[in-house]
């Protein structure tokens, strides 16, 4: 496959630029779900000489009421409703597809345009339930253990179709009579890779007048993209940063890991040691557990001392091994080895066991088969990478 452009505009503040809002659809409208508050605000002010606070009340009926239809905006003038309309949609969700595994979490497939889909996830816990979200179609980053890897990278997703897959797992809870609480963006795609439309969803489900999730309930995960890490510190979002380190040597990761080639260990560790951290906060560090690949008790000696000095809590995930990419899942004595090991030495660490298997929901299994995917190879995996790497 040929490596995607770069995404242009990544900048995270919108006071200088002109506003480009990404198409909902085939048509010119502009997609409601991928506005932010201060987004919509501009459009009123600029576009209708309409005051700021409309677009408060714009959010609270779309947000808070599941109005999807400026017609039944009764606080807003008519002439206003009208005009907002000939501007601006709101793109129906369009589930193909909804799985139930045997432990409740449930798999979604949305289908989007020429044929690309992805996937979300509602993952069942005893306490909550956690929304689980592609920013991405595919991904290029090339992890040799994550199945959405095979896709190789295809396309951004816009902050509308992001807030779509969140729109759609909401409609679709009801019936449920459940609702998510928490939200990592750790389905299809490098998030950090798609800067400017995992922030700008960010901002939507933060927002008191939007979604009004606490920022300490949204997780975006990163395969450790330096420079946008940077930046997206820079964004003071406040939501929780989860790393996938997944090894403790740069010989092992840049084999599982191909970004690893571009930004070894020691800068990445160097840019979270950096990373501007509200006072009590941690970093979440991820690391798969493939046997005989990096959980040798070299490596557990290892991990407490590269994470000196960086406030965190490591989360051990034991691979799946159904994913089928030919890696083996450790054995649960070396799971709860590493844990106790690490927990005895300070380090504030859990284990995360893979939810819906059955399903192929669980971690590493997100993959979307499309006949005109071809799986990658290692030529075009560096390829994307470097294309990726240079775009940030
Ligand atoms: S693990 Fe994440 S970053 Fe790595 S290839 Fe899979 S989706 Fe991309």
């Amino acid at each position: 496959m040929s490596a995607a452009p770069a995404q242009t505009g990544t900048q995270l503040s919108a006071s200088a630029e002109p506003l480009k809002f990404a198409s909902g659809g085939h048509d010119q409208l502009i997609d409601f779900f991928g506005l932010t508050r201060d987004e919509l605000e501009r459009i009123l002010i600029e576009q209708f000489q309409a005051p700021a606070y409309r677009a408060g009340q714009i959010f609270q009926w779309v947000y808070k009421q599941g109005v999807y239809d400026f017609s039944q905006m009764t606080n807003i003038s008519a002439a206003l409703r009208n005009s907002l309309a000939a501007l601006i949609k709101f793109p129906a969700p369009l589930t193909v597809q909804r799985q139930i595994s045997k432990d409740g979490t449930r798999k979604y497939l949305f289908e989007l345009d020429k044929g690309n889909a992805i996937e979300a996830v509602m993952i069942k816990q005893p306490a909550r339930m956690t929304l689980c979200l592609s920013s991405q179609v595919g991904c290029g980053m090339g992890c040799t253990f994550c199945r959405t890897a095979t896709m190789g990278f295809q396309r951004h997703l816009s902050a509308g179709e992001i807030m779509r897959q969140v729109r759609g797992v909401i409609d679709d809870a009801k019936q449920f009579g459940d609702k998510f609480s928490n939200v990592v963006f750790m389905g299809m795609g490098e998030p950090l890779h798609n800067l400017k439309g995992v922030v700008s969803a960010v901002k939507i489900l933060t927002d008191p007048m939007g979604l009004g999730i606490g920022p300490r309930k949204i997780t975006v995960s990163t395969s450790g993209l330096v420079p946008a890490i940077e930046k997206f510190g820079q964004a003071n979002l406040d939501v929780n940063l989860a790393v996938s380190l997944n090894a403790t040597t740069d010989e092992v990761r840049t084999r599982i890991m191909p970004v690893n080639k571009a930004f070894p260990i020691d800068k990445l560790l160097g840019a979270l040691r950096s990373y501007p951290l509200k006072p009590r906060k941690k970093i979440t560090i991820e690391y798969v557990m493939l046997h005989g690949i990096n959980d040798t008790d070299a490596d557990l000696r290892r991990l407490p001392r590269l994470l000196e000095g960086i406030p965190s809590k490591v989360n051990l995930i034991p691979y799946n091994p159904n994913a089928g990419l030919g890696f083996l899942a450790p054995p649960k004595e070396t799971v709860q080895k590493w844990h106790s090991t690490l927990t005895g030495k300070g380090v504030d660490a859990f284990v995360r066991w893979s939810k819906g298997q059955d399903i192929s929901a669980a971690c590493g299994q997100l993959a979307v088969k499309r006949p005109q995917v071809e799986p990658m190879d290692a030529a075009a995996i560096s390829r994307t990478l470097a294309v990726i790497t240079e775009s940030i």
